[in-house]
Protein backbone atom coordinates (compact mmCIF):
# COMPACT_ATOMS: atom_id res chain seq x y z
CA UNK A 1 0.00 0.00 0.00
CA UNK A 2 1.62 3.46 -1.17
CA UNK A 3 -0.67 6.03 0.30
CA UNK A 4 -0.50 10.20 0.44
CA UNK A 5 -2.27 11.10 3.55
CA UNK A 6 -4.28 14.15 2.43
CA UNK A 7 -5.93 16.84 4.95
CA UNK A 8 -5.21 19.97 7.25
CA UNK A 9 -2.53 20.82 9.76
CA UNK A 10 -4.46 18.80 12.75
CA UNK A 11 -7.04 16.92 11.00
CA UNK A 12 -5.38 13.70 12.47
CA UNK A 13 -3.40 12.54 9.88
CA UNK A 14 0.11 11.86 12.14
CA UNK A 15 -2.32 9.94 14.27
CA UNK A 16 -3.79 7.51 11.89
CA UNK A 17 -1.02 7.33 9.69
CA UNK A 18 1.05 5.95 12.54
CA UNK A 19 -2.47 3.32 13.53
CA UNK A 20 -1.86 2.21 9.79
CA UNK A 21 1.91 1.87 9.89
CA UNK A 22 1.66 -0.59 12.69
CA UNK A 23 -1.25 -2.62 11.08
CA UNK A 24 -0.14 -2.85 7.56
CA UNK A 25 3.88 -3.14 9.10
CA UNK A 26 4.75 0.11 6.54
CA UNK A 27 6.56 3.26 7.31
CA UNK A 28 4.98 6.75 7.37
CA UNK A 29 6.96 9.02 6.16
CA UNK A 30 6.24 12.74 7.84
CA UNK A 31 8.15 15.76 6.25
CA UNK A 32 7.14 18.00 9.40
CA UNK A 33 8.81 14.71 11.82
CA UNK A 34 11.95 14.41 9.60
CA UNK A 35 11.70 18.83 9.86
CA UNK A 36 11.44 19.14 12.95
CA UNK A 37 14.47 16.44 13.74
CA UNK A 38 16.49 18.63 11.46
CA UNK A 39 16.10 21.97 13.56
CA UNK A 40 17.07 19.63 16.47
CA UNK A 41 20.03 18.95 15.44
CA UNK A 42 21.12 21.54 14.00
CA UNK A 43 21.70 20.97 9.97
CA UNK A 44 22.10 23.13 7.43
CA UNK A 45 17.98 22.13 6.62
CA UNK A 46 17.14 22.68 9.96
CA UNK A 47 18.39 26.20 10.28
CA UNK A 48 16.66 27.12 7.04
CA UNK A 49 13.13 25.22 7.94
CA UNK A 50 13.00 26.83 11.59
CA UNK A 51 11.80 30.44 10.71
CA UNK A 52 9.09 29.10 7.76
CA UNK A 53 7.41 26.53 10.06
CA UNK A 54 7.71 28.94 13.07
CA UNK A 55 5.48 31.44 10.60
CA UNK A 56 3.47 28.50 9.27
CA UNK A 57 4.82 28.81 6.24
CA UNK A 58 5.62 25.98 3.81
CA UNK A 59 9.45 25.34 3.14
CA UNK A 60 10.60 24.89 -0.57
CA UNK A 61 9.74 21.84 -2.81
CA UNK A 62 13.45 21.34 -3.81
CA UNK A 63 14.59 20.53 -0.09
CA UNK A 64 11.09 18.88 0.87
CA UNK A 65 11.62 16.78 -2.58
CA UNK A 66 15.39 16.05 -1.40
CA UNK A 67 14.41 14.87 1.84
CA UNK A 68 11.43 12.71 0.30
CA UNK A 69 13.32 10.86 -2.22
CA UNK A 70 16.68 10.43 0.17
CA UNK A 71 14.07 8.48 2.76
CA UNK A 72 12.02 6.71 -0.04
CA UNK A 73 15.38 5.20 -1.03
CA UNK A 74 15.62 2.94 1.82
CA UNK A 75 14.90 -0.34 2.35
CA UNK A 76 12.08 -0.10 4.66
CA UNK A 77 9.57 1.22 1.97
CA UNK A 78 9.87 -1.24 -0.78
CA UNK A 79 6.85 -2.85 0.63
CA UNK A 80 4.66 0.29 0.40
CA UNK A 81 4.66 3.86 2.62
CA UNK A 82 2.30 6.02 4.13
CA UNK A 83 3.03 10.08 3.01
CA UNK A 84 2.29 12.20 6.05
CA UNK A 85 2.51 15.89 5.14
CA UNK A 86 3.68 15.35 1.35
CA UNK A 87 3.29 16.33 -1.00
CA UNK A 88 2.06 19.65 0.32
CA UNK A 89 1.55 21.82 -3.69
CA UNK A 90 0.67 20.61 -6.96
CA UNK A 91 4.52 21.28 -7.87
CA UNK A 92 5.73 18.61 -5.47
CA UNK A 93 2.57 16.58 -6.38
CA UNK A 94 4.35 17.13 -10.17
CA UNK A 95 7.75 16.53 -8.67
CA UNK A 96 6.71 12.97 -7.39
CA UNK A 97 5.31 11.84 -11.00
CA UNK A 98 7.93 12.67 -12.69
CA UNK A 99 10.40 10.84 -9.81
CA UNK A 100 8.70 7.90 -11.04
CA UNK A 101 6.70 7.66 -7.23
CA UNK A 102 3.66 5.92 -7.87
CA UNK A 103 0.99 5.73 -5.38
CA UNK A 104 -2.28 3.97 -4.79
CA UNK A 105 -4.53 6.32 -3.12
CA UNK A 106 -4.54 10.03 -2.08
CA UNK A 107 -6.49 9.94 1.38
CA UNK A 108 -8.18 13.05 2.58
CA UNK A 109 -8.98 13.18 5.58
CA UNK A 110 -12.09 16.38 5.88
CA UNK A 111 -12.91 18.36 8.68
CA UNK A 112 -14.07 22.21 9.53
CA UNK A 113 -11.49 24.67 10.16
CA UNK A 114 -13.23 25.32 13.77
CA UNK A 115 -12.95 22.18 14.91
CA UNK A 116 -9.35 22.63 13.99
CA UNK A 117 -8.36 25.32 16.15
CA UNK A 118 -10.33 23.67 19.19
CA UNK A 119 -8.52 20.53 18.62
CA UNK A 120 -5.18 21.98 18.21
CA UNK A 121 -4.83 23.64 21.54
CA UNK A 122 -4.97 20.43 23.10
CA UNK A 123 -2.32 18.81 21.27
CA UNK A 124 1.07 17.62 22.89
CA UNK A 125 4.38 16.16 20.93
CA UNK A 126 6.74 14.05 22.33
CA UNK A 127 10.23 16.16 21.91
CA UNK A 128 11.89 12.95 21.68
CA UNK A 129 9.86 10.57 19.59
CA UNK A 130 7.43 12.95 17.96
CA UNK A 131 4.41 10.86 19.11
CA UNK A 132 1.37 13.10 19.35
CA UNK A 133 -1.22 13.02 22.22
CA UNK A 134 -4.42 15.21 22.86
CA UNK A 135 -5.17 16.29 26.48
CA UNK A 136 -8.81 15.21 25.90
CA UNK A 137 -9.05 12.51 22.81
CA UNK A 138 -5.80 10.64 23.23
CA UNK A 139 -4.19 11.27 26.22
CA UNK A 140 -0.92 9.91 27.58
CA UNK A 141 -0.82 7.68 30.83
CA UNK A 142 0.92 9.65 32.82
CA UNK A 143 1.01 13.66 32.64
CA UNK A 144 3.37 15.20 30.00
CA UNK A 145 5.18 11.98 29.62
CA UNK A 146 4.93 10.02 26.07
CA UNK A 147 3.67 6.78 26.37
CA UNK A 148 6.09 5.16 24.18
CA UNK A 149 9.68 6.72 24.59
CA UNK A 150 9.06 7.94 28.81
CA UNK A 151 9.96 11.63 26.33
CA UNK A 152 8.68 14.87 27.43
CA UNK A 153 5.59 15.77 25.60
CA UNK A 154 5.40 19.73 24.50
CA UNK A 155 3.38 21.37 22.87
CA UNK A 156 4.48 22.67 19.45
CA UNK A 157 5.69 26.17 18.61
CA UNK A 158 3.86 25.96 15.05
CA UNK A 159 0.45 24.67 16.98
CA UNK A 160 0.17 28.43 19.09
CA UNK A 161 -3.58 29.98 17.46
CA UNK A 162 -1.93 32.33 15.19
CA UNK A 163 0.43 30.30 13.74
CA UNK A 164 -2.78 27.34 13.47
CA UNK A 165 -4.45 30.22 11.43
CA UNK A 166 -1.55 30.77 9.05
CA UNK A 167 -1.43 27.03 8.50
CA UNK A 168 -4.97 26.64 8.05
CA UNK A 169 -4.70 29.63 4.91
CA UNK A 170 -1.25 27.67 3.82
CA UNK A 171 -3.52 24.55 3.58
CA UNK A 172 -6.37 25.82 1.92
CA UNK A 173 -4.30 27.89 -0.51
CA UNK A 174 -1.87 25.63 -1.46
CA UNK A 175 -2.46 21.82 -0.28
CA UNK A 176 -6.23 21.33 -1.00
CA UNK A 177 -5.84 22.28 -4.66
CA UNK A 178 -4.20 18.58 -4.44
CA UNK A 179 -7.69 16.99 -3.73
CA UNK A 180 -8.57 17.65 -7.41
CA UNK A 181 -5.03 16.86 -8.99
CA UNK A 182 -5.94 13.35 -7.37
CA UNK A 183 -9.50 13.15 -8.27
CA UNK A 184 -8.42 13.42 -11.81
CA UNK A 185 -5.95 10.70 -11.60
CA UNK A 186 -8.91 8.42 -10.13
CA UNK A 187 -6.79 8.20 -7.39
CA UNK A 188 -8.78 10.43 -4.63
CA UNK A 189 -10.68 8.49 -1.40
CA UNK A 190 -12.18 11.36 1.41
CA UNK A 191 -13.60 10.15 4.70
CA UNK A 192 -14.98 12.66 6.90
CA UNK A 193 -13.15 13.04 10.56
CA UNK A 194 -15.60 11.36 13.44
CA UNK A 195 -16.02 12.19 16.77
CA UNK A 196 -12.87 9.06 18.27
CA UNK A 197 -9.54 8.26 16.27
CA UNK A 198 -10.95 4.59 16.53
CA UNK A 199 -13.95 5.64 14.57
CA UNK A 200 -11.75 7.74 11.71
CA UNK A 201 -10.01 4.81 11.61
CA UNK A 202 -12.70 2.79 11.02
CA UNK A 203 -14.46 4.80 8.20
CA UNK A 204 -10.31 4.81 6.49
CA UNK A 205 -10.39 1.06 6.84
CA UNK A 206 -13.55 0.95 5.19
CA UNK A 207 -12.77 3.81 2.27
CA UNK A 208 -9.57 2.02 1.57
CA UNK A 209 -11.09 -1.77 1.99
CA UNK A 210 -8.08 -2.85 4.30
P1 LIG B 1 3.41 19.03 9.73
O1 LIG B 1 4.05 18.32 10.86
O2 LIG B 1 3.13 18.12 8.55
O3 LIG B 1 2.20 19.82 10.14
O4 LIG B 1 4.49 20.08 9.17
C1 LIG B 1 4.95 21.16 9.98
C2 LIG B 1 5.55 22.22 9.10
O5 LIG B 1 6.66 21.69 8.36
C3 LIG B 1 4.63 22.80 8.03
O6 LIG B 1 3.80 23.82 8.55
C4 LIG B 1 5.62 23.31 7.01
O7 LIG B 1 6.22 24.53 7.44
C5 LIG B 1 6.70 22.24 7.05
N1 LIG B 1 6.42 21.15 6.08
C6 LIG B 1 6.15 19.85 6.37
N2 LIG B 1 5.95 19.14 5.24
C7 LIG B 1 6.08 20.01 4.21
C8 LIG B 1 5.97 19.91 2.79
N3 LIG B 1 5.67 18.74 2.19
N4 LIG B 1 6.17 21.04 2.06
C9 LIG B 1 6.49 22.21 2.63
N5 LIG B 1 6.60 22.40 3.95
C10 LIG B 1 6.40 21.30 4.75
Amino acid sequence: MRLILLGAPGAGKGTQAEILSRELGIPTISTGNILRAAIREGTAVGLKAKALIDAGKLVDDETIMGIVSERLAKDDCARGYILDGVPRTIPQAEAMEAMGIEIDAALSIEIADETIVERMSGRRTCKNCSQTFHVVYNPPKQDGVCDFCGGELTIRRDDAPETVKARLETYHRETEPLKAFYQARGKLVCVDNQPSIEETTAVIRSALGI
